[in-house]
C-alpha cells in the first residue's frame, strides 16, 4: 500500500550550524511521535554528511535537491549519484521548476538523472507541474503528461514503483497561493490514471503523488486528505521544526 511522505525542501537556506539546529529540533520533536508518514529533510549538499550522522538511528530519512547523471569525471560544480549514496541519501529531489526554469533542465536530462538514481539505489522525488501561463491557456493536462511521459521514458514497472510523484504547480511555489484542494486532486486523478495507462492501474495505485506548493500546518489536512494525495513537498514551512512537523502530524 503507497505511503504518505512529507519531504522538506531547504533549497539554498541554512548554514552549517542553522542545519544542526533544525535538524536537532525536528528529530527530538519526532522521536517518541508515531507518525503515519515518512518524513525526509533536504538540505543543502554541504550539510548532508553531518546532517546523516544527526539522523543515525532516527526516524527521518534524509534526501538531497539534486544531482547528475554521470558517474564521476570532469563535471564542475556537479555532484553524482554515489556521492549522495556515501552521505547517507535515501531520496533525492529531481526535475524541481527551480532547477527546469532557472537552470533549463528538460524532460530528457531529468529522465538521465531519474535513471542513474534508480540504479544508484537512491529514490527519486520526480517533480512535474505547469507555470500559471500553461494553467491560464488551459493546457495544464498537456504540460504535466508530456512531463511524466517523456520523464519516465524507458523506466521499467520494477523501477517505476521507486519513484515518488510530486505535483508543483509553479504558480503555487512559494507565492503563498495554495492550489484548492479540487485543483490539485483532480491534476492527481489525473496522474494517477495516466501511470494506470503507461504501467498498470496496480502500479499506479502504490505510487507516491505528493502536492507541493505553499503547504502550510493550516492547509495540509484538507490536502492531504484528497483521495490522490499521497503526502507533501514542503519548502518554506519545512525551515521551521514546527511547521514542518505541524504538517508531518496532518497525516
Ligand atoms: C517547493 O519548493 O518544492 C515548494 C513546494 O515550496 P513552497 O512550499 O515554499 O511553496
Amino acid at each position: 500500500m503507497r505511503k504518505y511522505i512529507i519531504a522538506g525542501n531547504w533549497k539554498m537556506n541554512m548554514n552549517l550550524s542553522e542545519s544542526i539546529a533544525l535538524i536537532s529540533a525536528i528529530k527530538n520533536s519526532v522521536a517518541n511521535e508515531k507518525l503515519n508518514c515518512e518524513l525526509v529533510i533536504c538540505p543543502p549538499f554541504t550539510n548532508l554528511e553531518t546532517a546523516s550522522a544527526l539522523l543515525k538511528d532516527s526516524n527521518v530519512k534524509l534526501g538531497a535537491q539534486n544531482m547528475y547523471y554521470e558517474e564521476n569525471g570532469a563535471f564542475t560544480g556537479e555532484v553524482s549519484a554515489a556521492m549522495l549514496k556515501s552521505v547517507g541519501c535515501k531520496y533525492v529531489i529531481l526535475g524541481h521548476s527551480e532547477r527546469r526554469t532557472i537552470f533549463g533542465e528538460s524532460n530528457q536530462l531529468i529522465n538521465k538523472k531519474i535513471k542513474k538514481a534508480l540504479s544508484s539505489e537512491l529514490l527519486p522525488i520526480f517533480c512535474i507541474g505547469e507555470t500559471l501561463e500553461e494553467r491560464e491557456t488551459g493546457t495544464t493536462f498537456d504540460v504535466v503528461k508530456k512531463q511524466i511521459v517523456e520523464g519516465l521514458s524507458e523506466i521499467s514497472e520494477t523501477d517505476v514503483l521507486k519513484i515518488v510523484v510530486a505535483y508543483e504547480p509553479v504558480w503555487a511555489i512559494g507565492t503563498g497561493k495554495t492550489a484548492s484542494k479540487e485543483q490539485a486532486e483532480e491534476v492527481h486523478l489525473f496522474i494517477r490514471n495516466l501511470l494506470a495507462e503507461l504501467y498498470s492501474a496496480e502500479i499506479a495505485n502504490e505510487i507516491t503523488i505528493q502536492y507541493g506548493g505553499s503547504v502550510k500546518p493550516d492547509n495540509a489536512v484538507e490536502l492531504l486528505s484528497q483521495p490522490n494525495i499521497d503526502g507533501a513537498l514542503v519548502g518554506g514551512a519545512c525551515l521551521k521544526a514546527e511547521s514542518f512537523l505541524g504538517i508531518a502530524k496532518a497525516c
